[in-house]
């Protein structure tokens, strides 16, 4: 089978087109012929060795497919059934051998690109605004890269659940598509201090959260962009790394509530992964989540994807097609 198998760590160019066997489905696993790979942020993280993997590596946190074999212990999944999951590697192939009990079955009216579209993106996107901070009605929040994969989605959420949303992006083009997402005042952080213009649209006040997955070069800001008890929920780090803090920084500007989040924490067990993903899919199958897929790209054109992800080039969901 075809697979983006990684030797090295690197820059997209390590990220060649390898012939590889179909692996085995243990036990416990299915072996899923992929029909559609989800690309996310975290995938250039482990290309490039800030998040180490054990080498040789194949790439693909996310994915949708049809179960062609099931390992003898599996009791739970058929052969033939329509399955996505994240969280395991080696989506960006023909085939996966993935843990059964990481994998969920799509509803109707969800198709392979949808599911493997939401499987990471979507349910980060639901566990920030029902979870980590649960948005309620009358809230201000504030998402950066609201354009992108987790930040539209977030963006309909926090609309959804009653807030007043304020979004940072780079360019005029993404703050339209964040305007469409529901977002109800952009900035261009790229051209204005975003804590000024959060201060202004806000009275002075600041908003009641801030969601931030561009790390480095916005964290030390949001700080500044939040009310008196307000939450930094920092998940992402697309700029870079984010350096140490002073947690008295913290009760300085305000008794301010930190958290660094992972999805990993929130779909731990089966029953959280089942509900959360019942969820998202079912808003999506119901038209209340709308997914917006940027781009679609063969396998081979992998190393394109994250060339275009790091570049801040795409917009919505990348995915690549086997
Ligand atoms: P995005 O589609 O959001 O792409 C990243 C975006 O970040 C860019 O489009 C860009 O938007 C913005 N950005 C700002 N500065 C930079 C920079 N220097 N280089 C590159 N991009 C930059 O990616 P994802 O939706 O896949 O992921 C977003 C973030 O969330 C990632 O950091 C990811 O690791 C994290 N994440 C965390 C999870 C968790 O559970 N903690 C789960 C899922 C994702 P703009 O051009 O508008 O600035």
């Amino acid at each position: 089978m075809k697979a983006i198998q990684i030797q090295k760590n690197g820059g997209p160019e390590v990220m060649g087109l390898t012939e590889l066997p179909i692996p085995e489905a243990g036990e416990d696993q299915a072996l899923v012929k992929v029909k559609a790979a989800g690309v996310n942020f975290i995938d250039v993280y482990q290309r490039s060795g800030l998040y180490p993997v054990k080498l040789p590596y194949t790439l693909g946190l996310e994915g949708s497919g049809i179960v062609e074999k099931i390992g003898s212990a599996v009791e739970t999944l058929r052969v033939g059934d329509r399955v996505a999951w994240q969280g395991r590697s080696g989506g960006y192939a023909e085939y996966a051998a993935v843990p059964a009990d990481k994998l969920v079955k799509l509803p109707e009216g969800i198709d392979f690109p949808q599911a493997a579209a939401a499987m990471l993106q979507g349910m980060t996107a639901h566990y920030l605004a029902v979870d980590t901070y649960p948005i309620k009605k009358g809230d201000t929040v504030l998402i950066h890269a609201a354009a992108g994969g987790v930040g539209r989605l977030l963006v309909q959420i926090a609309k959804r659940r009653g807030a007043q949303v304020l979004a940072t992006v780079s360019t005029e083009q993404k703050a339209e598509l964040a305007r469409k997402a529901g977002a109800d005042e952009l900035i261009l952080y790229t051209q204005t201090d975003f804590v000024e213009e959060v201060k202004r649209l806000t009275g002075g006040t600041g908003v009641n959260a801030v969601y931030d997955s561009v790390g480095q070069t916005t964290f030390l800001k949001s700080l500044e962009c939040l009310s008196r008890r307000g939450i930094l929920v920092s998940f992402g780090q697309s700029s870079g790394k984010i350096d140490p803090i002073e947690p008295a920084i913290l009760g300085a500007k305000g008794s301010l509530y930190l958290t660094r989040p992972s999805l990993f924490h929130y779909v731990a067990d089966r029953q959280s992964l089942e509900r959360r993903a019942s969820e998202v899919l079912g808003w999506i199958a119901r038209g209340k989540l709308v997914l917006h897929i940027g781009e679609k790209l063969p396998l081979a054109e992998a190393a394109e994807a994250h060339r275009r992800l790091e570049a801040r080039k795409t917009v919505g969901k990348v995915l690549l097609i086997p």
